[in-house]
């Protein structure tokens, strides 16, 4: 990473990468601090969220998010337990190219056995914070199926911890949450990749490009179990507006290197799907960076070491082959 290249936002103290202030945010460009333009939006929003978040907190016993457990003057948002199973899970190896938890011995620096088989990749890496282990899921249905926002914010900084060790903050121009169609939206109670995006945002000061909208109104991939079939059923269902023009200053993603941000990755057929548009659209480099990475049918079983400290990932270049 070039530390000389890194600046830093004065209002609120974000990493800012030089000379990167294209793509504009609600109107807004990247070099006056996405994150301090949005708080400012919000504000009034958040002000209200907060005070109803007191009250609750001060009426109902306070329990852990994630498993339920009762949390003893809690202020935090999951318990010693659920902390412990996501930041070990979070300490295993996975594959740099797609995210699946491996051993290490199974890892290259192609990628896993599947990604040296699967060229057609469009996704340059993909970053995890986990498997789709409990406290993990739990955590993500609260959001999806219950719109509890709190726990985009405890994910969020997983998130950003897990593009700070992949080293991508220096090279990345935008985040691009997965579009959720708007029927889909009526049934939900919040848009849950956008949720993330935003609250990820607002950690590493990288703008919110939302760009690419959900033309088709699909079954949910949650209703698809085989791999094929998912690919399928999302294929063409991704699009740019149809007044994008390239040549537009703040929404040019030509030669810009983009982050896809969703909260679950099964097979990998809608960050695929994203990525197709983004790179039609020009971009130059995609990654893609989601909550949980569930194991693949046939995965090799993965010790999961609690003592374990700090994400080994493989990376192109710096293949020990060391367990
Ligand atoms: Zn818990
Ligand atoms: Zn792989």
């Amino acid at each position: 990473m070039n530390l000389a290249r890194v600046t830093r936002c004065l209002a609120v103290g974000c990493v800012l990468a030089a000379g990167k202030g294209l793509i504009g945010v609600d109107g807004a460009r990247a070099n006056s601090c996405t994150a301090a333009a949005s708080r400012q939006g919000k504000s009034v929003l958040s002000a209200i969220k907060e005070v109803w978040r007191g009250w609750l907190d001060a009426v109902l016993p306070q329990t852990c998010a994630a498993c339920g457990v009762w949390l003893p003057g809690g202020s935090v948002l999951i318990c010693e337990a659920c902390r412990l199973q996501i930041t070990a899970d979070s300490a295993l190896p996975y594959c740099w190219r797609c995210g699946r938890t491996l051993p290490s011995a199974a890892l290259h620096e192609e990628g896993c056995a599947r990604c040296r088989l699967e060229r057609h990749w469009n996704v340059a890496g993909v970053g995890r914070v986990g498997r789709y282990l409990p406290a993990l899921r739990s955590l993500l249905l609260g959001l999806k199926y219950r719109g509890r926002e709190r726990n985009a914010e405890f994910l969020a900084d997983c998130l950003a911890e897990v593009l700070r060790r992949r080293g991508w903050l220096i090279e990345l121009d935008g985040l691009v949450p997965v579009p959720m169609h708007w029927l889909r939206r009526l049934q939900r109670p919040c848009d849950h990749a956008a949720v993330l995006a935003s609250a990820l945002s607002e950690r590493i000061g990288v703008p919110v490009v939302r760009l690419v909208r959900r033309s088709k109104h699909t079954p949910s991939q949650t209703t698809v179990a085989a791999k094929a079939a998912r690919f399928a059923n999302v294929r063409g269902c991704f699009a740019l507006p149809r007044w994008y023009q390239p040549p537009w200053p703040k929404r040019d993603l030509r030669g810009r290197t983009m982050c896809i941000v969703d909260n679950l990755m099964v097979t990998g057929a809608t960050v695929h799907e994203v990525a197709k548009v983004l790179r039609r659209a020009g971009a130059k480099r995609i990654y893609a960076v989601v909550v949980a990475r569930p194991a693949a049918p046939g995965d090799p079983p993965t010790a999961w070491d609690p003592l374990a400290s700090g994400t080994s990932v493989v990376q192109p270049g710096v293949f020990s082959g060391a367990e």
